[in-house]
């Protein structure tokens, strides 16, 4: 598309979908990390939301009714890590399934030995390449109160999303060590090393234990940290909060409204 036309497009969905003023108020009451932000932050947040809102399409899982109310909660959340990067970095899916509640998946795995191990996983979330991202809105709506744990279900799963676009966490192997690219991703995986040593050993961590799972999830729950509690994701992990500051181009520690 043409700069004009794309810059016309753009300004007409931003005209014509507006957020409210008390429903973008209301959602800044109830999430103070976003409030927490510049005034320019906030003028950008909420015009990505907008062009969010207009891209995807939200649906609710067994007859659960999306309100705009809820819409625009998960949509300002979804857009706060690629503020700085931009919107096309969401680009990899159009659907969001919204359920009332976690969901519980059936799984299973074969150990060496043959015997197969089965066990339900409770999800609050999933992003998969190219599918919809799925939420559980009840954790959604305690982003608020969950902020100071920092947990945060909508930046995890986005998270995921601009991951899989980027390709950040994959191809450890086939990036130049001595690289831009290779040095930053080599760092994260020492990071993550680090990380799950330290929650082997039994120590108490502030970030999520579910971190030391694999290294995508490691920069999955070190984004909800640094983005929700960025003060003290750099004060456990200041070599992480520098990296996660590069890439996402945002330094939420040192933001003043
Ligand atoms: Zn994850």
């Amino acid at each position: 598309m043409s700069g004009w036309l794309s810059r016309w497009r753009r300004q007409r969905t931003l005209e014509r979908r507006a957020i409210p003023e008390p429903l973008w108020q209301l959602t800044l009451a109830r999430f103070p990390f976003l409030a927490a932000r510049s005034a320019d932050d906030l003028q950008a947040l909420r015009d990505m939301t907008t062009l969010f809102l207009a891209q995807k399409e939200f649906a609710g899982a067994r007859g659960l009714e999306v309100s705009d109310e809820m819409a625009v909660a998960i949509a300002a959340q979804a857009c706060l890590p690629a503020l700085k990067l931009g919107l096309e970095w969401l680009d990899g899916f159009v659907g969001i399934v919204v359920h009332e509640d976690a969901v519980v998946a059936p799984r299973q795995h074969e150990d060496e030995d043959g015997i197969v191990h089965a066990w339900d996983e409770e999800l609050s979330g999933e992003a998969m390449s190219g599918g919809p991202v799925m939420l559980a809105w009840r954790d959604v709506e305690d982003a608020g109160a969950s902020a100071a744990d920092g947990y945060n279900v909508v930046v995890h799963e986005f998270a995921h999303v601009i991951d899989m676009r980027g390709g950040v966490t994959a191809g450890l192997e086939s990036v130049d060590p001595q690289g831009e690219r290779g040095l930053w991703v080599n760092a994260l995986a020492d990071e993550y090393e680090r990380f799950a040593d330290t929650v082997d050993s039994g120590e108490a961590t502030f970030l999520d234990p579910y971190g030391a799972e694999a290294l995508e999830e490691f920069f999955a729950v070190a984004a909800e940290a640094f983005f929700v509690a960025p003060a003290a994701l750099e004060a456990e992990m200041p070599a992480v909060y520098r990296l996660l500051r590069g890439f996402f181009r945002q330094d939420p520690a040192r933001m003043s409204p």
